[in-house]
């Protein structure tokens, strides 16, 4: 249990931290204009990539912000769906989930 919480803030701070990379890689792009057109081409697929990966990484971050919630409120292992216990071996593999096996499926 405090292991998973444990598990859980080492997740936030990494993807904390690869939010704020993807960030620096954004903002980097603004003074980009002079590139040459197959540059440009590179760089804006990047853009894009970078653009995918930091949405998964703030649904990723929201997703563990909320299981560290309820790990506070001490429901943490409640399925948020039915309220029954969750698998702790299901906890193992995915540390940031708040519903059990049956309620993810639907
Ligand atoms: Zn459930």
């Amino acid at each position: 249990m405090s292991n998973r919480k444990a598990e859980l803030e080492t997740l936030r701070a990494d993807l904390k931290a690869r939010l704020t990379k993807y960030e620096a890689h954004q903002q980097r792009q603004d003074g980009a204009l002079e590139k040459d057109f197959e540059e440009q081409a590179v760089q804006t697929q990047n853009d894009e990539v970078v653009d995918s990966l930091e949405t998964e990484a703030r649904s990723e971050l929201a997703q563990i912000e909320h299981a560290l919630q309820r790990i506070a409120e001490g429901v943490g292992d409640e399925c948020e769906g039915c309220g029954e216990e969750i698998d702790p071996r299901r906890l193992q593999v995915l540390p940031y989930t708040t519903v059990c096996v049956d309620c993810a499926e639907d």
